[in-house]
């Protein structure tokens, strides 16, 4: 419809980033083409959807998982799942007894390779300081309600160390094939800020 090609005026940060990267073309830093590219890859074929693969394979294969949590960057690298922002990766696992939920306190470090670029809210401020000081209450925002004997494990991600949490595999999904799995598996289970539910 009339008006619907028109994109909103930029935003500050917007109009910075446009003027960071038209500097570092011209001064020939970086290739347009090949920025492009990148940018391309992280908003649009990287995602949620890769780390759901890997945790799928982890709760079908048991050796799989076990290289997994030994070393995850190794096991990522058998499925080809390897790039920026995730050279060194660590996959927590949630239990009956630990729940795990990863944050950057600094910034906004986050397993590219496996989730794509981070959300906005895990980039927040108010986000990156209630996981450390109130990481109960911080779930509970989410809708997230654990029982008072499940230890909670806070997980900063750096420039280094990237975590991605396995969920835990929820009742009743037993036959289900990994195709299947990877369909219920949520970004925020493999952050820490939600579980993978399932209704039978
Ligand atoms: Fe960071």
């Amino acid at each position: 419809m009339a008006g619907s090609a028109h994109r909103a005026p930029l935003s500050d940060v917007q109009l910075r980033v446009r003027a960071l990267e038209s500097l570092l073309i011209e001064k020939g830093a970086v290739n347009r083409d090949a920025l492009d590219a990148i940018i391309d890859h992280y908003e649009n074929k990287v995602g949620p959807h890769i780390g759901a693969r890997v945790v799928a394979k982890a709760w079908a294969d048991p050796d799989f998982k076990a290289r997994l949590l030994q070393d995850a960057s190794g096991a990522l690298a058998e499925l080809g799942f390897t790039g920026i922002e995730g050279s060194h990766m660590v996959v927590v696992e949630n239990t009956d007894k630990i729940h795990n939920l990863v944050v950057c306190t600094l910034c906004s470090c986050y397993p590219w390779p496996v989730l794509g670029l981070p959300p906005n809210w895990y980039k927040s401020t108010p986000y990156r300081a209630k996981a450390v000081r109130d990481p109960r209450g911080l779930l509970k925002e989410f809708g997230l309600e654990l029982a008072e004997e499940t230890e909670v494990r806070v997980w900063d991600s750096n420039a280094e160390i990237r975590y991605l949490v396995l969920p835990k595999r929820p009742d009743g999904t037993e036959n289900m094939s990994e195709e299947e799995l990877q369909e219920i598996i949520t970004r925020d289970s493999m952050v820490g800020t939600g579980l993978v539910a399932f209704q039978q």
